[in-house]
């Protein structure tokens, strides 16, 4: 949704929040989900808030609307009203080794035992729950959005998100073949957010990415069991791209927003992308005007086979859940050749 950032002395956030929480591991198809979701009547997309104080603020990287977070009238006016001293490099700190001292996958079980504030309290846990808190009740007040996407995607965020009080965590588990999640990690792809204009985003093997994946979808079974079946909802990237009207309004339907229009209809393939004001996220935030709707596939011809079988080994019981077919691709081409021989 498009925003004025004027101030709104009178207007109050809904209460409780709806916060739609993308969770998965990176390169699923977040950040196009993210900006799609954006577009829609009534939501805005914080990208992925988690980094704001580990590494968007400390590095001065721009919003998606182009300009420095720091500098972008949405989150100056949120910031100003949400944390005090937000700009200080000793408060940037300070939240920056709490989130690091609570938001860990080994503290997920602490963090699933909390509800709504009366679980185990440290004091690092109240401080970057409390500026959260405070955060996503000041984009509510901002924006007047009736849904705020957040796409960290990290199941120990989430599990935080769980336990804030007047929030209403929705979980969108966003699922994509492990294969092209390991081809996409064993690719370079420049930042394109920060002062360092030949920055790159971090590349892993097929194995460390494919071990994330495992450990992610996972916690993401945890997390649905925290919020309940009516909070959860499990995503394949592949079928967002396949029909996403039908993929936007199931999400729509979701969250229960009422009278909201999917940004494409029908077998349209193309959708106009706006302005956004995502934090931290994938380069592909910065899209702006019409863009086409497509599945990337270019890893079903360009993964080497030993990289797709060890994916596959070490995946294979959650891809069958997820309904993906583990042979692979280039596998089952020789074999359809053989067949027509
Ligand atoms: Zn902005």
């Amino acid at each position: 949704m498009s925003v004025d950032a004027s101030p709104r002395p009178n207007a109050l956030p809904q209460d409780p929040i709806k916060v739609l929480y993308i969770l998965g591991v990176g390169r699923s198809g977040s950040t196009l989900l993210d900006t799609l979701l954006n577009e829609l009547e009534g939501f805005f997309s914080m990208g992925e808030l988690r980094a704001l104080w580990a590494d968007t603020l400390p590095n001065d990287r721009r919003c998606g609307c182009g300009v420095a977070v720091s500098r972008c009238p949405v989150w100056v006016d949120v910031l100003d009203g949400a944390v005090t001293n937000w700009r200080s490099p000793a408060t940037v700190r300070r939240l920056r080794h709490a989130q690091r001292a609570v938001v860990r996958q080994r503290h997920l079980p602490l963090l699933l035992r909390s509800n709504h504030g009366d679980g185990p309290q440290t004091h690092a846990l109240q401080a970057i729950a409390s500026a959260q808190a405070a955060i996503l009740r000041g984009v509510a007040r901002v924006t007047d959005a009736q849904v705020i996407v957040d796409s960290s995607k990290i199941p120990a965020d989430a599990a935080l998100l769980a336990t804030l009080p007047g929030i209403d965590l929705y979980v969108l588990h966003l699922v994509r073949d492990p294969r092209a999640v390991a081809y996409s990690w064993s690719r370079p792809k420049p930042r394109g957010d920060g002062p360092d204009p030949t920055e790159s985003l971090p590349r892993y093997s097929s194995a460390t990415s494919t071990r994330k994946w495992v450990e992610f979808n996972l916690c993401a079974h945890l997390i649905a069991r925290k919020v309940g079946p009516s909070h959860y909802l499990r995503v394949r990237y592949e079928d967002l791209l396949r029909d996403p009207p039908s993929s936007l309004q199931r999400i729509v339907t979701f969250v229960g927003a009422s009278g909201v229009n999917p940004p494409v209809a029908g077998s349209t393939r193309t959708v106009s992308l706006g302005t956004n004001h995502t934090v931290s996220g994938n380069p592909a935030r910065f899209q702006r005007g019409v863009i086409e709707l497509r599945e990337d596939t270019r890893w079903r011809v360009a993964q080497p086979l030993r990289d797709a079988l060890t994916v596959s080994l070490l995946s294979a019981p959650l891809m069958f859940a997820y309904g993906y077919d583990l042979a692979p691709p280039i596998q089952r081409t020789k074999i359809r050749s053989r067949g027509r021989s």
